[in-house]
């Protein structure tokens, strides 16, 4: 049956079914659109990065005798919608069936099912052969239960899937080595360069501009580092595996204003889109620990335990909760998301340093992501919508059902505790502790009042204080609401005093 199937930009995986053999009378459509550019703000590398990842896999499938249609961006038949496009190409060309992988997001999702409830040919969803669980897997698996803790779903991955495990035991005798992992870098330890590919057309950032697609942060060549293809994505593993895997966990929390990757592989763009799939990733880094030398369990386990776990639990969160989850704001938080999140123009070096690397490489590791600009803005209470467009759109890896349940659940607790057992809020203790950011910071970071106090401080007494009723009812966040109602009234007035002074100041920090 003379079939049209659709190919989305995070859907460039040449080991699905699909691909096994090709057929005259199957076509398969890939198109660069004008509002998938724009439904937020983007990075210009997570464009460039996408429409070059498309651009080549076209290429591939063509070469391995696919028939490929692919409307460039200028393409003049090019009408810059799904719809529009496909009903074009299934009117003209009369196919008889429209076929297309489950999306990740529920926005594509609902388009694509209401798209198909209008067209009078067959058409058919069908897995996209990525993920080790199923859209609603998660939700099956914490059925009844009251909270839904990681930690289990994982211990229960990984017996299923037979994945760092000794018989019926964990490897190394204990599921989690989180203990021997999370140090701060060593005073003169050298990071190993991370591994950096060109952009495939030098001209695309001209290109971009030319037709008038807004973006922010670096387009400047010598910033793109992303994969393009699946042999760059395997260089990538290869070298990851290599060069960072034997100190991944040691470091994993770690923070340095002259490292921008530390130990982390910069895997998720070649996952997200599907050029890697996270069941070989896995299976690299087991067979790494099990090559004596390479790699021990402690690293093995902690890298595991993002891919096997957080990554497969954020999905089936997002689909357990859409599209609820995206309206949630537990704290009722209101308030703007400061100017320096776009710009990188603040004096708090923390925060220079996590956005500044996020404008120039459209990346920053977990502990950035969740500790240092996601801790701000919760402390200064933002509303979760903010937060989230700014997620969206920055990191090269952003993509909604992986991008909303770590920002507006993990790291803002917006959800009010579906995805983390407590806020993720700090001081400017942990700051120091896990990064040299402190060092070179005008503000003091042993200071809480008074001239050159680190916001963090005022800050994070400040929600404690708003919060107390709620927090203090948490088992792993009462001890601090104590230690806040152990203070003076008056110096408990200082600091919410200049927590004030602070948020009614943000844009000066
Ligand atoms: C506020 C916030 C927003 C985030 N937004 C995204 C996002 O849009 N897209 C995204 O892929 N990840 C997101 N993460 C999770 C995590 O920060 C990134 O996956 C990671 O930094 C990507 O870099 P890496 O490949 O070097 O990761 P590594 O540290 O090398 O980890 C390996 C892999 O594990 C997976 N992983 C690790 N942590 C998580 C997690 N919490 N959730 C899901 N997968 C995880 C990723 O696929 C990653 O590639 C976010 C985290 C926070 C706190
Ligand atoms: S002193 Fe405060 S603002 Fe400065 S780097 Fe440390 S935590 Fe960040």
């Amino acid at each position: 049956m003379k079939t049209l199937r659709l190919l989305l930009g995070d859907q460039l995986n040449i080991n699905h079914s699909w691909f096994d053999e090709s057929s005259k009378n199957v076509t398969y459509v890939m198109m660069e659109i004008k509002p998938e550019t724009e439904y937020v703000l983007h990075h210009a590398q997570k464009v460039l990065a996408i429409f070059s990842a498309m651009r080549s896999f076209a290429e591939t499938i063509e070469e391995h005798g696919h028939q490929v249609v692919y409307f460039k961006f200028d393409d003049p038949e090019n009408q810059h919608s799904f719809n529009n496009n496909l009903k074009r190409l299934i009117e003209g060309e009369k196919y008889k069936r429209f076929e297309y992988q489950e999306p990740d997001e529920y926005r594509l999702d609902k388009q694509l099912s209401d798209f198909c409830r209008e067209l009078s040919i067959d058409t058919r969803m069908v897995s996209s052969e990525h993920f080790f669980t199923n859209r609603k897997d998660v939700e099956t698996f914490f059925k009844g239960k009251k909270s839904w803790v990681m930690e289990y779903f994982y211990r229960d991955m990984r017996r299923k899937h037979h994945v760092l495990m000794d018989g019926g035991k964990p490897a190394g005798a204990a599921w989690n080595f989180d203990k021997s992992n999370r140090n701060k870098l060593p005073k003169n330890h050298q990071v190993p360069e991370p591994l950096a590919f060109g952009l495939p057309d030098k001209e695309l950032p001209e290109k971009l501009k030319d037709w008038g697609i807004s973006t922010f942060g670096s387009d400047k060549p010598e910033n793109f580092t992303w994969p393009s293809t699946r042999e760059q994505s395997l260089q990538l593993l290869d070298s990851f595996i290599e060069h960072l895997l034997p100190d991944f966990g040691t470091y994993q929390d770690a923070m340095h204003t002259d490292y921008w990757n530390i130990y982390h592989s910069r895997l998720s763009f070649s996952m997200n889109t599907k050029m890697l799939s996270p069941k070989e990733v896995v299976k690299r880094v087991e067979e790494a620990y099990h090559k004596s030398g390479q790699t021990n369990i402690a690293q093995a386990e902690g890298f595991t335990r993002q891919i096997l776990g957080w990554r497969e639990f954020m999905r089936g969160v997002y689909w357990a909760h859409m599209p609820q989850y995206g309206k949630k704001n537990f704290f009722n938080h209101q308030r703007k998301l400061p100017e320096f999140y776009w710009s990188g123009k603040t004096k708090m070096q923390c925060m220079k340093s996590a956005i500044g690397q996020s404008l120039d490489y459209a990346y920053a590791h977990h502990i950035q992501r969740l500790m240092v600009t996601g801790n701000f803005a919760l402390l200064n209470e933002t509303h979760p919508d903010e937060v989230d467009r700014w997620y969206l759109g920055v990191y090269i890896d952003a993509f909604e059902w992986v991008e909303m349940p770590n920002t507006r659940g993990m790291s803002q607790f917006a959800d009010g505790g579906i995805v983390a057992t407590k806020p993720y809020v700090s001081s400017a203790n942990y700051i120091n502790k896990m990064s040299n950011y402190c060092k070179s910071c005008p503000y003091d970071h042993k200071k809480t009042t008074g001239e050159n106090a680190c916001p963090f401080n005022s800050l994070f007494w400040n929600f404690l204080d708003k919060n107390k009723d709620m927090l203090s009812k948490n088992r792993r966040m009462n001890f601090l609401v104590k230690n806040w109602e152990k203070k003076s009234p008056e110096s408990r007035e200082e600091v919410l005093k200049q927590a004030n002074f602070y948020q009614d100041n943000v844009d000066k920090l």
